[in-house]
């Protein structure tokens, strides 16, 4: 940890009350796995668990001291009323003991993406990054408490489920750069629209430092509605056209990497973007700008770029038992990156091209439209076959032949999976859905 706390330090952080006598912690954490000698446990509840049921065994295997709802017969113990509120707070305490740049990542789509190709980018440095995607109210502060001494920049994911959550995200990191990578239809569930996606995601522009730079996407509608929220911050925008600061152009998108002329003020440069795809240009974009950010050159910024960001379970090029190319984006699904990665099986030179679709979730009143949509959209770039698994992807399979297709409807994984099993190298297979729909399954049967 980059402080030495006391529970008095933690109590008054926290607005919390100290029980007891003070004494040194090593760590916070909240999982009694991970308990080590004089750390504090703080007892969380979450949907399955509660924290508070875990407190004795917590100090019995050598916490010091608990950060608790409840009263305790405890020797000294931190009493909060909401722990995961005193988690955050505790969190923004070692935040603001770090000197280096803390970098923010929020959007609809790519997070992650960004996340792990910025980190990856600053081969010279030290980064704290966010581990997977332990981007919410219990996995920002987390991530933040992984800071070290050793530590010259943290790159720290920030996701959203429920409306007001980005800004209690921004409160606990505080960030000097925000990167926005863009507004869709992702979480409607809550948001109740796209404005209202647009204005969660924008609290981390609000709830930036003051001095903090904001990249935005100038090609997103809500462009001009975030450079009102950045106020006197500075903003740098990345798009297609070429009113934004980074503009790309002059595009060739190829199966694995694009090539793409980048021009930064009145320096312009060809670059090689790894990854298929014009969004994969789009997240180039904005890791570029976020690395400039912190003061390296457009030149070697750019050049980061052809190095392909190790994610899995995101657009990953693997191979079937029979040769077939299989596309492993399991990892999650949101509707523009189901069309993102559409284009990119589209892309494919092979003779026939397979979509494997599982639901899409917390669509809410949208699931129809949306799903009805994917299925115009696999028939309107030519994909050969659509697999839906499942009621709800179905509703694709409807509209993919409405438009003259004729799409396989399967109720298990193992049933779409047998039906690709065969196939061999002249066919490319991209099996994606929501978290939920566990399309994972699917890769497994076929590797
Ligand atoms: P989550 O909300 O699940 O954390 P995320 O924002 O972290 O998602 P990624 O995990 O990086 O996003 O990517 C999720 C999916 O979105 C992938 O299938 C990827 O292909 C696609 N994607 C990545 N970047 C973009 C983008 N800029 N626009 C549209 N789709 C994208
Ligand atoms: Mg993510």
């Amino acid at each position: 940890m980059l402080l030495n706390l006391t529970l008095a330090d933690i109590a008054s952080a926290c607005n919390g009350q100290l029980v007891g006598t003070d004494k040194p912690v090593s760590s916070v954490v909240t999982d009694t796995r991970k308990i080590v000698e004089d750390c504090l446990f703080v007892a969380l509840k979450g949907e399955r668990f509660d924290g508070h049921d875990y407190v004795l065994q917590a100090v019995e295997e050598g916490a010091a001291s608990v950060v608790s709802e409840k009263g305790l017969a405890l020797s000294s113990y931190i009493k909060v009323e909401d722990t995961k509120v005193a988690y955050g707070c505790i969190a923004r305490l070692i935040r603001d003991a770090f000197q280096y740049p803390v970098i923010c990542i929020t959007g609809s789509n790519g997070k992650t993406t960004v996340k792990d190709w910025l980190s990856q980018s600053f081969t010279d440095k030290n980064v704290l990054k966010t581990q997977a995607n332990l981007n919410n109210q219990i996995g920002v502060p987390q991530t933040l408490l992984g800071l070290e001494k050793y530590h010259e920049l943290a790159v720290v994911e920030t996701g959203t489920s429920v409306p007001g959550e980005i800004a209690r995200l921004a409160s606990i990191a505080h960030p000097d750069v925000v990167v926005l990578t863009n507004a869709s239809g992702s979480h409607f569930e809550g948001f109740g629209d796209l404005a209202g996606i647009a204005q969660e995601k924008g609290n981390l522009i609000s709830g930036a430092a003051t001095t903090a730079t904001v990249i935005l996407n100038a090609d997103d509608g809500f462009y001009s509605y975030w450079c009102e929220l950045a106020g006197d911050r500075k903003v740098v925008s990345f798009g297609f056209n070429d009113n934004a600061d980074l503009y790309a152009y002059d595009l060739q998108l190829g199966a694995n990497e694009s090539q793409a002329t980048f021009r930064y003020q009145d320096e312009i440069i060809p670059v090689t973007v790894a990854g298929a795809g014009k969004h994969m240009i789009a997240n180039g974009m904005s890791v570029a700008l976020a690395m400039m950010a912190v003061g390296v050159s457009f030149t070697d910024a750019v050049a980061q770029l052809a190095i392909p960001v190790l994610v899995s379970g995101r657009l990953e090029r693997l191979e079937s038992k029979n040769g077939a190319l299989l596309i492993n984006d399991c990892y999650n699904a949101s509707p523009k990156s189901v069309e993102a990665a559409i284009d990119v099986l589209a892309m494919q030179d092979v003779e026939e091209t397979w979509l494997i679709l599982g639901a899409l979730g917390e669509l809410g009143a949208l699931q129809d439209e949306v799903h009805r949509g994917l299925g115009i959209y696999a028939k309107s770039k030519d994909i050969s076959h659509l697999i839906c698994v499942g009621p709800v992807a179905s509703i694709a399979g409807a509209a993919y032949d409405n438009e003259g297709g004729k799409a396989l409807l399967c109720n298990t994984h193992e049933e779409a999976a047998e039906l690709v099993a065969s196939l061999g190298k002249e066919h490319a297979i991209l099996v994606k859905g929501s978290r939920s729909a566990k399309m994972e399954n699917v890769i497994s049967a076929l590797k």
